[in-house]
This record gives C-alpha cells, structure tokens and sequence, in this order.
C-alpha cells in the first residue's frame, strides 16, 4: 500500500475535509497520510476516524501543516482564502501537488499564488465537478453562438452555512459566458441588485444566489431573449462528486510540470 500517492486533508473537519477523507479512503488509487485543521480545533491529536464518528484510521489530525505535508504527494485543500495561501508556500516548498477548492479568493490573493506555481503544480477550480466543468464549456460555446439581444443573467443556489456569493461556480460560469462574448467580465457583471437600479444594461451578465437549508449546490445559466429563454442547468445532490473530482486532480498533478492548473486541463475538456 506504501506505493499509493500519499493525500493529505486541510480543513479536514468542514463538510468537504470529511468527504474527502471518506473518498480517499475508499479509493484504491491514494491513501489518507495526513489531516491538518486549525490550531485549538477539538479534532487536535484526535484519531480522525474516531473524530468522525466511525473506526479509527491511524491518521491523527495536526495543526502543524508542515509535518503533514513532509509525507505527502499533494495536499487537497476546501478551507479558506487565508488559510489556502499559507499551505500554497508550505505545499510549494516540499513540491506537492496543491488542489485548491477554496473559494472566496480576491484577485489579489489569486495573484499571490504565482510564486508558489513556480515550485509545484496548483489545481485550482471553483468547482470540481465533471458536469459543471462541462457547462462552462457548454456556456461559453452558447454565449459565442447567440448576440447580445440575449441577456444572460446566472442563478445560483446553496446551504445556509456558505460565507461567500456569488458561489465560485457561478463567477466560473459568468467568466466563461464573458469569454465567450469576447468581453471582460469585470466590465459587464451586475452583482446583486437592490433598489432602483435603471433598466437592465443590454450585455451585462446578472448574478443571483439564494442561501437555504442544505443545497449542496445548484446553478442556472439563464439566456433570455424577447420571446424565447435557453436555461443551462447543473444540480449537485451529493458533495462526492466535488471530493471525487479534488482526488482525480491530485493524482493527475503527479507528473506534470510546476504551474496553475484548472479542472478543465484534468478532464481534458
Ligand atoms: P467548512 O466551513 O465546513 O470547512 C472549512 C474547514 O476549514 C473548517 O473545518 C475549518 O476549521 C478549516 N480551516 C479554516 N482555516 C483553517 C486553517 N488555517 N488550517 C486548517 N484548517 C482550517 O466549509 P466547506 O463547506 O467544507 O467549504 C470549504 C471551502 O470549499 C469553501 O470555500 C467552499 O466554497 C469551497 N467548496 C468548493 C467546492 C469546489 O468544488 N471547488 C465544493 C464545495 C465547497
């Protein structure tokens, strides 16, 4: 078993550290060599199995990141901004692959991590899910094909945990619909409206998000024109498939040269 490439887990007590644990630990493909959440965090010293409940796994869960990544071939990260940046430097200096799914990152903390990109292969997708990678795709050639009578305007859905919106998925989706256009996002995204906001600007790209209960994620790529609308939809019932998907990207990073990366180049879409 020694041979698998070695997984590390940051955030490992979130929703999505949990489902990454479980589905490395069922795949054949990696193992589970290390656990890393916040320093004071109950997990601490805990055996992370015992921790979620189930039977141990022999992997106990640190707040020293640099000790689990010593072990490892990559390190798959759903935390936050901050955080992300910190194990971008420490995954960078032992050279291991670095699947980001954190979401929320500024322009300038997406900036900032070039310098670990010149060490060590960066995967870093708003969503790691075959189908949305797939309708970015399909809305990118669908914003190309139609002119601008038709307004696109992208709805988005999650649970009432969520700290950021629009959802990475849905700006994934608005920078796609953009490119598509031959336009530059920042110049055209209406981002929550409010008030009297004047008629709706011909070209601009609406954002939308609802905040309820327990959605694991859903969005809508409207394209509304007089008389007819075409609506691009990707429902997740199931946070696997964005965990399955971290894994397929950390073991795919393995061989490839130091740089950024999204789930696009993984899947080869
Ligand atoms: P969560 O709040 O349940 O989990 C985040 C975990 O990170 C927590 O356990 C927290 O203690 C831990 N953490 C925070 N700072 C840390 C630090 N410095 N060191 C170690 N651990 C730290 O959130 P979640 O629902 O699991 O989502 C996490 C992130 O992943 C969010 O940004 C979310 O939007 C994103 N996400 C991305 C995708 C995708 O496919 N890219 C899918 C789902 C969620």
């Amino acid at each position: 078993m020694t041979h698998l490439p070695g997984i590390v887990v940051t955030g490992a007590s979130g929703r999505m550290g949990r489902m990454l644990i479980r589905t490395i630990v069922e795949s054949d493909r990696a193992q589970l060599v290390g656990c890393v959440e916040r320093p004071g965090h109950d997990w601490i010293g805990q055996d992370v199995g015992l921790a979620m409940g189930g039977a141990a796994l022999d992997v106990t869960a640190t707040d020293d990141p640099l000790e689990a990544f010593a072990r490892a071939q990559a390190v798959i990260d759903f935390t936050a901004p901050e955080a992300t940046l910190e194990f971008a430097t420490l995954a960078a200096q032992a050279r291991l692959v670095h699947v980001i799914g954190t979401t929320g990152m500024s322009e300038t903390q997406i900036e900032a991590l070039a310098p670990a990109a010149r060490h060590a292969v960066i995967v870093r997708a708003g969503n790691m899910s075959l189908g949305v990678n797939l309708l970015t795709q399909l809305t990118r050639k669908v914003a190309a094909a139609l002119d601008r009578e038709f307004d696109i305007e992208i709805i988005e859905a999650h649970h009432r945990h969520k700290v950021d919106a629009p959802s990475g998925t849905a700006l994934m989706l608005g920078e796609a619909a953009a490119e598509g256009r031959g336009v530059n996002l920042a110049d055209v995204a209406d981002r929550g409206r409010d008030g009297i906001t004047g008629a709706r600007k011909e070209g601009h790209i609406g954002f939308s998000a609802i905040r309820g209960g327990d959605i694991v994620g859903e969005h809508d790529v409207l394209f509304a024109a007089r008389g007819e609308r075409i609506v691009l939809r990707h429902v997740a019932t199931d946070r696997g498939v964005f965990a399955r998907g971290a894994l397929t990207a950390a073991l795919w990073g393995q061989d490839k040269a130091p740089g950024q990366y999204d789930m696009i180049d993984v899947l080869g879409l």
